[in-house]
């Protein structure tokens, strides 16, 4: 069956909501996202080795403001383009690579981020 999402939805400014076609609901959220860029530049940044413990890491203004999604386009069949509100808009999506980052939430509208289900 060719992976679809049935629904797609900003839940809030930075969580990222699909629906798909094989039953799942998966809730994404934005800096996850973006960390998962599969873009080349992001892919070789993560692929460096981690900088030294010493090091101060310090946030460009873009990187600190609350990041979010500014547009999501539809690329052919398979894929969506994700415009980060930082900028960042070379990244495309798999269909397949988003159903793989996320994680599976019960359907169950206006439920609140965060809730545990007891099982
Ligand atoms: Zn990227």
């Amino acid at each position: 069956m060719m992976l679809q999402p049935l629904e797609l939805a900003l839940i809030s400014d930075d969580l990222l909501r699909i629906v798909w076609n094989d039953g799942q609901t998966r809730v994404y959220s934005v800096r996850e996202l973006r960390e998962w860029c599969p873009c080349a530049s992001c892919r070789e940044r993560r692929m460096a080795p981690p900088p030294p413990l010493t090091s101060l890491t310090v946030l460009s203004p873009a990187e600190a403001a609350p990041l979010r999604v500014a547009a999501m386009q539809p690329v052919g069949r398979y894929a969506y383009s994700i415009h980060f509100s930082d900028g960042h808009d070379t990244g495309i999506y798999t269909l397949e690579t988003l159903h793989e980052l996320g994680r599976q939430v019960d359907e169950a509208p206006g439920a609140d981020e965060g809730t545990t289900h007891p099982s």
